[in-house]
């Protein structure tokens, strides 16, 4: 058995990985699934045949302006055919993708392509002209998609690839960086997160044989296709025959994996576009849907929408809730909705590339609410004290959870000192706080870090903080979450006013909604004489929270 996982170095593991790439996956599944459609978005269908050949072309195009191995590729892009076409087709030339949202503001974008260095962007109509003002002084090469005609020495997705010839030679190795996936992490700040080919190997494989009871089998070539697992009694995705209606963002940890997941099993992905109950529920009885991921805002109008009980939704096999923790009511609601499914909660992070537990969907596998499950396989979980890599603590005792396994991440793009303190004698510490019981099942507590969760999307507080305190009317600020039922925690700002200045509450959410994403501005202003500060000189957030519940 070959291994490639880093847990995987002193034990045999469980499942075997092969050792292959991202980009090499089109390939694989075109071989497999021919004229099956991989993507349908809106009235366009992409099937695995055309995935393999745009994603080549794009490859071919990036080789021929010397952009491979060591390169780094931005995608400033919406959920759309072509970010699967861009996305395999950079790794398969041997790229590193550097993913943000596609609302990403003109700092936010500086800043992420100072850090990675990235060389070519692929951004959208409404999006190019920033990526072009912030990477003003750099020689970005920037690619607009979905459009006919582009300025300011950008090019189109056409013209990049016209007359491009055939697709590079694959020449990567398990240890390339696949990722550099931009997340809060414990310290709250947004890093850029390494995932290496082999861990997005390693964790779709899990996946597969947790989710859908397969192997992921390597033939004399090296390419990949699935198995049945003779052990394994899962009812949950069925590859070959298995459909999904995607709304989470394609940028983040989550949709991303899955899309790889997906990919192998031979799923038709239709891309709903902006979250809207109705149209998801009409989606999902149209394509006859099998397998459906999301956060918990989500499920939340999900379940109560009134077409719930218009609708046929009885394909539906697996319904996953991930991102955030769903309340009972939510979940029971769920399983009203599906009642021919299994309704499971997943938990992952990004610095272990996506899923690390979930609840095990074999026949003796249980659900037990208010627990996100087992670890997948070749995934160990100990809880530890808080702040400490000590011994493990019992079943029943809450404590910092740490992961170790072969999809645990090679730790932060320029933070050695944030690494090391992190990754440790390859165990992970998610920041997360949480217990298990006596069985291994795992429950979420807390977020020991202080970054919120709006609408399944993260906000970081030391984000909107560093933004406040440059008003001119500000001299600090502190960030805490809000709870809003089902949404998640909006933003709430306490601010203390500069010496001999008045601070406008509205003025100052509007400065700051003008520098982010619009998830993440700030919903209220509490102005204070002085903020609550700890003996060790820390900002007492807990008190702040207090005050906003
Ligand atoms: P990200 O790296 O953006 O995927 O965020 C990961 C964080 O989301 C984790 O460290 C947890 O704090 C939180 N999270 C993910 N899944 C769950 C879940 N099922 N329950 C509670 N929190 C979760």
């Amino acid at each position: 058995m070959t291994t490639t996982g880093t847990a995987a170095d002193t034990a045999a593991t469980l499942l075997h990985y092969p050792r292959t790439s991202v980009g090499a996956l089109p390939t694989a599944m075109a071989a497999a699934y021919g004229d099956r459609a991989a993507i349908v978005d809106g009235e366009r269908t992409t099937t695995y045949r055309e995935l393999d050949e745009r994603s080549g072309a794009v490859a071919a195009a990036l080789h021929e302006k010397g952009v491979g191995r060591g390169s780094v590729v931005l995608l400033h892009l919406g959920n759309s055919a072509e970010f699967a076409v861009v996305y395999y087709g950079a790794l398969r030339a041997g790229a590193t993708v550097t993913l943000t949202n596609p609302l990403q503001p003109v700092p936010g974008l500086r800043s992420q392509i100072a850090e990675t260095g990235a060389r070519v962007a692929f951004s959208e109509n409404e999006g190019y002209g920033r990526v072009l003002d912030a990477a003003d002084g750099t020689d970005l090469a920037v690619v607009v998609v979905g459009a006919e005609a582009a300025e300011r020495g950008a090019v189109t997705l056409a013209e990049f690839t016209a007359g491009a010839g055939a697709s590079p030679p694959l020449a990567i190795e398990p240890d390339d960086v696949a990722h550099l996936a931009y997340t809060g992490g414990t310290t709250g700040a947004s890093k850029g997160v390494r995932v290496l080919h082999r861990n997005v190997i390693a964790n779709v494989t899990q996946m597969i044989a947790w989710r859908a009871g397969h192997a992921v089998v390597e033939d004399a070539e090296g390419i990949v296709h699935l198995e049945p697992r003779d052990d394994a009694g899962v009812r949950g995705v069925d590859p070959g025959a298995a459909a999904t209606v995607v709304v989470s963002p394609l940028f983040h940890a989550h949709a991303l994996i899955n899309m790889s997941f997906l990919l192998l099993c031979g799923a038709t992905q239709v891309l709903a576009g902006r979250f809207d109950p109705g149209r998801m529920l009409e989606l999902v009885e149209r394509h006859r849907a099998t397998y459906i991921t999301g956060s918990p805002a989500m499920w939340h109008a999900l379940a109560t929408h009134p077409d719930v009980r218009t609708r046929d939704l009885s394909s539906v096999r697996v319904v996953s809730s991930g991102a955030a923790p769903i309340d009972r009511v939510t979940l029971e609601a769920l399983a009203a909705a599906f009642p021919g499914g299994s309704v499971v909660e997943g938990y992952g992070l990004t610095e272990a590339t996506c899923l690390v537990a979930s609840a095990p969907l074999t026949a003796d596998g249980e659900y037990r609410i208010g627990s996100v499950g087992l670890p997948t396989f070749d995934t160990e979980i100990e809880i530890r004290e808080v702040g400490g890599s000590g011994p493990a603590l019992g079943p029943g005792e809450r404590g910092g959870l740490w992961v170790r396994g072969p999809q645990v991440t090679d730790g932060y793009l320029g933070h050695p000192e944030i690494t090391a303190h992190q990754y440790v004698d390859g165990w992970l510490d998610t920041g997360d706080v949480a217990y298990k019981d006596e069985d291994g099942y795992v429950y979420i507590c807390d977020r020991a870090k202080d970054m919120l969760i709006y609408k399944g999307y993260n906000v970081y507080p030391r984000e909107l903080e560093e933004i406040l305190v440059t008003h001119p009317d500000v001299s600090e600020a502190a960030v805490v979450g809000r709870e809003v039922g089902a949404v998640g925690q909006e933003p709430v700002a306490f601010v203390v006013p500069a010496a001999g200045r008045a601070i406008d509450e509205d003025k100052l959410m509007a400065f700051v909604a003008e520098q982010v994403v619009p998830y993440k501005k700030v919903r209220d202003v509490i102005v204070v004489p002085s903020l609550p500060v700890s003996a060790a000189g820390k900002i007492q957030k807990v008190e702040l929270r207090r005050r906003v519940s």
